[in-house]
């Protein structure tokens, strides 16, 4: 009911609505005041025609009567001629009235003559009526109707009483005449009878006045209604271009423009409207295509992304659909290899090989620098989406072809199935990044389904997060010291710095995993800048105390090292603590270099050599063992890692690969460090194999900064004993 009511006022609040009432209603207080007009003016015309009618029968009636009764009556008349009274000849007596034959044929001539009845009385002195003697009327059985009375019941009888005469309608047998009656008064000017005309029946009168009165009623309703229903109808088509162009331009406030914009081209106003519309349609998708297309590679951008999971969560009823981030490996190294262009250029290939994987209806975004998602409405079922994820690997594994070169680079996937992994689009997106992550830790090029336990892990990590935040603004974080012992006779080489956290209520938290959280919340730069300062602080002390620890070893992390004020921070590092910068060595993963092309961390390295301090390529062997940029960088150290050193003794084909490694360092001119030694035999072949310093278990462990002097005394000691247990000769003595 109440929709109808509102559907109706609206239909009623629209333009042509309004102007078509407005028109209608003008024209129909036209029409009605002509048509009244018309009925007042035929109403009058009526009347007046009647009185002339009635007035012109009673002169008719008094000239005939003083006519045929020559010098017996004189009529007593009004300026404009209309009789007032009749009065009898002095002499004459009133019983003339009934005597006088001649009345008859006098009311048939007066009657013939008005075509209407006429009637005489005369005015009984006894009963005070006026009795009919003469008349034209006839009874039903077609007898004169003579005996009949006038009395005070009858709307002329106070008048004529009075010497008055009367015009109006008078009743007769149930109808109303039209009469006229004229009193008869003796020479005394006593009332002694009356002389009654009329013109027909009122009714006959006035007949053709309402006929005529219906007639105008009638057409005035029917003009009325054909010019409201042509009129409504001629400007219901004149509004049709400005409601179909209203209806367009909602559709295109609400983002549904399809077709072109309809009137373009007309040359009045509607055509100026619809050129106005298209302009805002065009503008409308340009701006579109800004604020939700990828101005690279044409995809959906993030926002629109955004949009599009939004509308998954929030549909009534829970719609299920997969989402796959996409995530190109390796895109710094062809950015930093071949530069921007290059990786603008792989984008936007790995943006139209994935479309081409997709079926309607699935959409692809690009969500970040080389992060792509995949929505499925279709593909929802884990085995479905397995296939899409395999083919899309398969498709990424091939190589690239790029204006500066070929690359092949291959992605990782993260999956999200919904709504069961997700209630909202932020987690979706979180849940998929974590599915990534596990995707690419466990070796890249693989995808990932998201599990419940990596939201524990990751919420977990959220925890130790803010922890470490703590800890290293309160200067929690320690460093434990391990000595390195050279080969050559068992004296101290080195002391690699170890960053130590002890939590306190979860005890000590290795470096194995708040290291890592620390890169990825990039909270390792401030954790780096700690180490170093506190690094330089206790070199400084020991030579003040005269402890010769030969050199400081501080690991620094890939993240800092390409921060472009780290050279600052090592200087300032120094300064502070007043140590000359030979005594510290810096210790860098062969992983910062996987992307040669990387300039910013080469200038880093090379004035930090300039600056004086020892470079050490970390965790040697471990990733990526191209060799060939070795040379080009200003290491004076090589430290082979552990997974080199472990077993080694028994192992020959680890001792050929030591071997080698050994000798490529020595070719370079770089001092050879094995790391992970833990058993005296380990030793003994790291030895032989030239190494010229060895770090390990077996010499000691990590320990605090006060047992260091103390624990490299011991060790020397027991290195002694062993090597002389083994046959090794010292070289120095
Ligand atoms: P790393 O730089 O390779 O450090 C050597 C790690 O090997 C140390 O582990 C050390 O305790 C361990 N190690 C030494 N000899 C042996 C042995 O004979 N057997 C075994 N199993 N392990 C041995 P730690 O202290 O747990 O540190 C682990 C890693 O954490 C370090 O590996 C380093 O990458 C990182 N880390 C530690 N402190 C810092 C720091 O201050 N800054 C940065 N960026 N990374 C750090
Ligand atoms: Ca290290
Ligand atoms: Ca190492």
């Amino acid at each position: 009911m109440n929709t109808t009511l509102g559907r109706i006022r609206s239909a009623f609040s629209s333009l042509p609505a309004r102007a078509t009432l407005v028109l209608l209603t003008f024209v129909s207080i036209g029409i009605v005041v002509m048509g009244c007009v018309g009925y007042l003016k035929l109403d009058e015309a009526t009347r007046d025609n009647a009185e002339v009618r009635i007035d012109r029968a009673a002169r008719a009636a008094a000239a005939i009567t003083a006519g045929t009764f020559a010098g017996m009556f004189v009529i007593e008349r009004d300026d404009t001629g209309t009789p007032l009274a009749i009065h009898l000849s002095p002499g004459l007596d009133a019983a003339i009235l009934k005597t006088s034959p001649k009345f008859d044929s006098l009311v048939e001539e007066i009657a013939a003559t008005n075509q209407g009845s006429a009637n005489v009385f005369c005015l009984n002195r006894e009963t005070m009526l006026f009795d009919r003697f003469a008349t034209t009327l006839r009874n039903p059985d077609g007898s004169l109707a003579r005996n009949a009375s006038l009395g005070e019941a009858h709307a002329a009888y106070a008048s004529l009483l009075a010497g008055r005469h009367y015009t109006g309608e008078v009743r007769v047998l149930d109808r109303f005449r039209l009469a006229y009656l004229t009193p008869m008064l003796d020479s005394g000017g006593t009332v002694v009878g009356a002389l009654a005309v009329d013109v027909g029946w009122v009714d006959d009168l006035v007949r053709a006045r309402t006929e005529l009165q219906s007639d105008i009623l009638i057409s005035t309703g029917l003009l009325l209604f054909v010019v409201t229903t042509i009129g409504a109808y001629l400007l219901y088509r004149a509004f049709r271009p400005l409601r179909a162009i209203g209806a367009f331009a909602h559709r295109v406030a609400i983002g549904e423009v399809d077709a072109d914009v309809p009137y373009l081209g007309r040359k009045d106003e509607i055509g100026t409207l619809a050129a106005g519309m298209a302009q805002v349609v065009s503008m409308q998708n340009k701006l579109e295509q800004l604020a939700y297309y990828d101005q690279l590679t044409g995809v959906f951008n993030r926002s629109r992304f955004l949009r599009g999971l939004d509308a998954i969560f929030e549909a009534r009823e829970p719609l299920s659909a997969a989402l796959l981030v996409v995530d190109i490996d390796g895109f710094r190294g062809v950015n930093e290899a071949f530069g921007h262009a290059a990786g603008d250029a792989l984008v936007a290939q790995v943006a139209a090989a994935l479309k081409a994987e997709l079926r309607p209806g699935e959409t692809l975004s690009r969500i970040g620098g080389n992060e792509f998602a995949i929505v499925t409405e279709g593909r929802t079922g884990a085995g479905d989406v397995e296939a899409l994820a395999a083919a899309v690997l398969q498709r990424m594994a091939r190589p690239f072809r790029l204006p500066q070169a070929e690359v092949q680079t291959g992605c990782s996937i993260g999956i999200v199935l919904l709504p069961a992994n997700a209630r909202s689009t932020q987690d979706a997106i979180r849940n998929a990044e974590l599915a990534l992550n596990q995707a690419k830790t466990g070796g890249r090029g693989r995808y990932c389904f998201f599990t419940d336990e990596m939201s524990e892990a990751a919420s977990n990590r959220a925890v130790t997060t803010r922890a470490l935040r703590e800890a290293i603004d309160a200067d929690e974080l320690t460093l434990h010291f391990q000595p390195q012992i050279r080969s050559a006779d068992f004296g101290l080489f080195g002391v690699e710095a170890l960053a130590r956290w002890h939590h306190a209520t979860r005890g000590d938290i290795p470096p194995a995993e708040f290291i890592p959280i620390a890169e990825e919340s990039g909270l390792i730069i401030d954790l780096g800048k700690v180490v170093l300062n506190h690094s330089c602080r206790v070199a400084r002390q020991w030579l003040d105390d005269g402890f010769d620890f030969q050199r400081i070893s501080v690991n620094v992390s890939p993240t800092q090292i390409r921060q472009s004020d780290f050279r600052a921070v090592v200087v300032a590092a120094l300064e502070a603590a007043n140590l000359p910068a030979r005594y510290l060595c810096l210790e860098v993963t062969e992983s910062v270099f996987v992307n040669h092309g990387d300039r910013t961390v080469l200038r880093t390295v090379e004035a930090l050599r300039e600056l004086g301090v020892s470079l050490s390529l970390d965790d040697f062997g471990t990733g990526y063992s191209s060799l060939g940029y070795l040379n080009r960088l200003p290491f004076n150290q090589l430290k082979i890692d552990r997974s080199f050193v472990t077993d080694i003794d028994s192992d020959e084909q680890r001792k050929n690969l030591l071997n080698g490694m050994v000798a490529l360092g020595k070719g370079l001119g770089m001092q050879i460090v094995a790391e992970g030694a833990e058993t005296e035999a380990e030793v003994v072949v790291l030895c032989a194999a030239g190494c010229d310093a060895i770090q390990g278990y077996f010499f000691s462990r990590p320990v605090p900064v006060g047992s260091l002097p103390a624990e490299v005394e011991r060790v020397s000691e027991t290195a002694r004993t062993a090597f002389a247990r083994n046959g090794i000769r010292l070289a120095a003595s």
